[in-house]
C-alpha cells in the first residue's frame, strides 16, 4: 500500500475523472471541471496498524490512570469504594489488552 502513497506529494490527490494531480482541499477539478468528492477518512486511513498502536496506547494509558486513582496513589480517596477485583484483574487485563493491541499494530507496520 505504501508505494502508491509515497509517490504522491503531500496534500495532493488524483482527480477521479481525469487523473490530474489536484490539491486536497479543492472541491472542483481545475482541469476537467468535475466536482470532486471530499476526501473520505476511510480512503486516507492506512491499514498499517498505526491506528491499532494508538488505540492500544490509549487503553494502556486508561488502565494506568484508572489504576493510579483506584489504588489511591494519587492521594485521592474516591467517593466510591473500588472493588479489589477491578484493580487486581480488570485493569491489568485492560493494560495487557492495550499492550497486545499496540504490539499487534507494531508487528503489522514492520511487516508492511
Ligand atoms: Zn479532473
Amino acid at each position: 500500500m505504501a508505494a502508491s502513497y509515497q509517490t504522491l506529494p503531500a496534500n495532493k490527490r488524483h482527480c477521479p475523472f481525469c487523473g490530474v494531480l489536484i490539491a486536497m482541499n479543492l472541491s472542483q477539478c481545475p482541469s476537467c471541471r468535475e466536482a470532486v468528492p471530499p476526501v473520505s477518512v476511510a480512503y486516507r486511513s492506512s491499514p498499517d496498524g498505526r491506528r491499532a498502536i494508538r488505540r492500544g496506547l490509549l487503553y494502556m494509558l486508561l488502565a494506568a490512570v484508572a489504576y493510579y486513582f483506584a489504588s489511591g496513589y494519587g492521594g485521592y480517596s474516591l467517593p466510591i469504594q473500588v472493588k479489589p477485583l477491578v484493580t487486581d484483574y480488570l485493569l491489568p487485563v485492560l493494560f495487557l489488552a492495550g499492550l497486545g493491541l499496540s504490539l499487534y499494530g507494531a508487528f503489522q507496520r514492520i511487516r508492511a
